[in-house]
């Protein structure tokens, strides 16, 4: 049984590694935006409760969040463990989800936390850019054009989108930090496994699996 938690800012590669992982440890990788879509699909009263509160722009509230993790990891694909990504997004939700693990007889998570210097992770995510035209996200880092500034399918000239400004990332990553700092914390330093994610991908994935392996064989020592 492995329980992993991810943890990352923006632009650190958290999706692409919690892929990777989910793959190399057959378990599910389960992020909270799948999970609130799936109740919302299955017209569950939590799923029509959280799609109206997302609906209007708002945060989920705890309990709500903690009903819909607690019933997605009772689900037959997550016998043998699961990865979550997104969740715990607040000590509340982290607490919570100790006692349920504990009521249920579940060795304790590991907590990896995917670091990425703040200036590499401004760099990867100002080189965004879409096509107005077909919407297509290139990366002139890690997935260019073929043609300087043109989209491959129309030719249409690429464009940086709001949310790919500096002020606005610097501002996302700084919200992050305020997040997910509490979260680590009360994880505490001896229990979260920093990686560091500023590598090419391939490499960061050996490192977590190493981490994920060295600290599940430590804790069925216990
Ligand atoms: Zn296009």
């Amino acid at each position: 049984m492995l329980i992993v938690l991810l943890f990352g800012p923006p632009g650190c590669g958290k999706g692409t590694q919690a892929a990777l992982l989910a793959d190399r440890f057959h378990i599910p990788a389960v992020s909270t935006g799948e999970m609130f879509r799936a109740e919302c699909q299955a017209g569950t009263e939590l799923g029509r409760t959280a799609c109206a509160i997302m609906h209007d722009g708002g945060l989920v509230p705890d309990e709500i969040t903690n009903a819909i993790v607690a019933r997605r990891i009772s689900q037959p694909d997550c016998a043998n463990g699961f990865l979550l990504d997104g969740y715990p997004r607040t000590v509340p939700q982290a607490q919570y989800f100790d006692g349920l693990l504990r009521e249920r007889g579940l060795p304790a998570p590991v907590v990896v936390h995917l670091d990425v210097h703040e200036e590499l992770l401004v760099a990867r995510l100002t080189a965004r850019r879409q096509c107005p035209a077909c919407k297509r996200i290139y990366n002139l880092l890690s997935q260019p054009p073929l043609a300087e500034g043109r989209c491959d399918v129309d030719g249409a000239e690429l464009i940086a989108r709001e949310d790919d400004r500096e002020a606005t990332i610097r501002q996302r990553l700084s919200a992050y930090h305020e997040l997910t700092g509490p979260i680590l914390q009360w994880y505490g330093e001896s229990a979260v496994h920093a990686v560091d994610g500023g590598r090419a991908p391939d490499l960061v994935a050996k490192d977590i699996e190493r981490v994920v392996l060295e600290a599940s064989l430590r804790s069925s020592a216990k």
